[in-house]
């Protein structure tokens, strides 16, 4: 036995599809799990349900410390994490009104541009050619600013859209960050990094694919910036060069 489908389905609304770990919309990349475990006596019913990303759930069941939430949850913690989702998605937030909701989203955002800025690191991403000449290193740390950011537990839209755009923005930070990390190294000119121009000539398949995960993630992070920056102007009202 498993939950039964009302079960999954009451699940799924209440969380409205949105992973309640790390908030990414999942649509039907998405799964309703069990706090307790079936193994450890754990019942089939709508309090032990929590609905997960693949990537949440299976570093619930490992200690996979290379993911930014990578240590073991305890169940209180995932309840709370639960609990805490499905009152943003229902509207239950504690704040009396829509425009005290509006106003803290917008602290957020501005926050989120201040470490983020369209014209910083995003406009460098557009523009690299990572096939091409070295980059400063500097160039990509906005990347850092933003993850420091996202350590404080407050740094989270009220709003389960907005959250949820944020939420996939951060994970494709994440492995932009991780691209670099492993594709790129120190060239030549102080302060740089490339893609190793030797590679070219002596492996060229390594180069190639060094150059298209570069190319990929840096077009992830940057439409998922964009669509969080669309849904904020429409939602909060405000456009990005106002926030300055
Ligand atoms: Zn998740």
């Amino acid at each position: 036995m498993g939950f039964t489908p009302q079960i999954k389905e009451d699940a799924l609304v209440a969380s409205g599809r949105h992973c309640c770990i790390c908030h990414r919309f999942c649509g039907t990349k998405i799964e309703v799990h069990h706090i307790v475990t079936k193994r450890d006596g754990g019942e089939d019913s709508f309090e032990n349900a929590i609905p997960l990303c693949f990537d949440c759930h299976a570093d619930m069941r490992s200690y996979d410390h290379s993911h930014p939430k990578g240590c073991k949850y305890t169940i209180k913690e995932l309840k709370r994490h639960r609990d805490n989702w499905y009152q943003k998605v229902a509207g239950n937030v504690g704040t009396a009104n829509r425009e005290e909701v509006v106003e803290t989203d917008k602290k957020v955002y501005r926050t989120l541009l201040k470490f983020l800025p369209w014209n910083g690191t995003i406009q460098f991403l557009r523009d690299n050619n990572f096939a091409g000449a070295s980059f400063e290193r500097s160039e990509t740390k906005d990347l850092s600013k933003y993850w420091e950011q996202c350590q404080n537990p407050l740094f989270e839209f009220i709003d389960p859209d907005l959250e949820g755009l944020r939420a996939d923005l951060t994970e494709k930070i994440r492995v932009m960050k991780k691209a670099i990390a492993l594709e790129t190294f120190p060239a030549h000119i102080n302060g740089c990094n490339s893609v190793p121009a030797e590679w070219e000539f002596e492996q060229p398949e390594r180069f190639r694919r060094a150059v298209e995960a570069l190319h990929r993630s840096a077009d992830d992070v940057c439409e998922a910036y964009d669509s969080l920056v669309r849904t904020a102007t429409r939602k909060l009202g405000i456009l990005p060069d106002d926030m300055a």
